[in-house]
């Protein structure tokens, strides 16, 4: 893998209006300061701890994403860097990050995470309780916390009408909450295998991993 070329390549690629976030979990340092150097500046992790390491370790104009699922115990630990938090999925998630943003004394992004896919192991919520989120006073009375967008996951599958048909209900969703919420400005769908079909259906955020930094080796 030539991490340089690939950011170049996918620079070079995407729309200028999507932002091209790397997933480097799992991955070790040199590798991101690979993709440092060929000009990328946002990284993707799904492990709070990992990406803090990380964090500690890197140069401080990195952006952090956090694009897996979020336990609320360690919200804590990313409070005081994390750029986008993309996979917030109750009100009780976005009230802990209300909070400890509060005690950083910072603003903190957040995507809320749609259910698309047909399994049963992706996480989010549906388009009604997104407006419940939103709508609620709760919602109202956070100073520290704001709702920037939408993110979803495609089902893993080689049939791309499905994947396409999903991508399309997404962002369907995220164009009628936009009218309601101008304040929703990101759209976050679309990985390595189906970046392409999210792009075509409008996405404003892909997140790549494997065909940046190469297969995961999970030990
Ligand atoms: C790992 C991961 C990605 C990247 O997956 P690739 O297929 O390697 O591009 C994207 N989004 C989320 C939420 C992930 O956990």
């Amino acid at each position: 893998m030539d991490i340089s070329e690939n950011i170049k390549k996918y620079k070079s690629e995407l729309p200028e209006n999507v932002k091209l976030v790397a997933i480097s979990k799992t991955k070790p340092n040199e590798d991101l300061m690979k993709a440092y150097h060929a000009g990328q500046r946002i990284f993707g992790e799904n492990k709070i701890q990992e990406m803090t390491d990380k964090w500690e370790e890197l140069p401080k104009d990195i952006e952090w994403h956090m694009v897996g699922h979020t336990q609320r115990n360690k919200v804590k630990y990313m409070a005081p860097y994390v750029s986008l938090i993309h996979a917030v999925d109750s009100l009780k998630l976005l009230k802990e990050v209300n909070k400890r943003a509060k005690q950083n004394e910072r603003t903190i992004n957040c995507l809320l995470q749609i259910k698309i896919a047909e399994e049963d192991s992706k996480f989010g919520i549906d388009a009604d309780e997104v407006k419940e989120i939103l709508n609620s006073e709760a919602y109202a009375k956070m100073e520290n916390v704001k709702v920037v967008g939408l993110m979803g996951m495609a089902t893993f599958t080689d049939d791309q009408d499905q994947v396409r048909s999903e991508f399309k209900h997404l962002k369907t969703v995220f164009d009628e909450f936009r009218d309601l919420y101008p304040e929703l400005k990101e759209l976050s769908m679309g990985m390595s295998g189906d970046y392409e079909i999210a792009v075509e259906c409008g996405t404003t955020m892909v997140r790549i991993g494997s065909s940046i930094f190469g297969e995961r080796n999970y030990n």
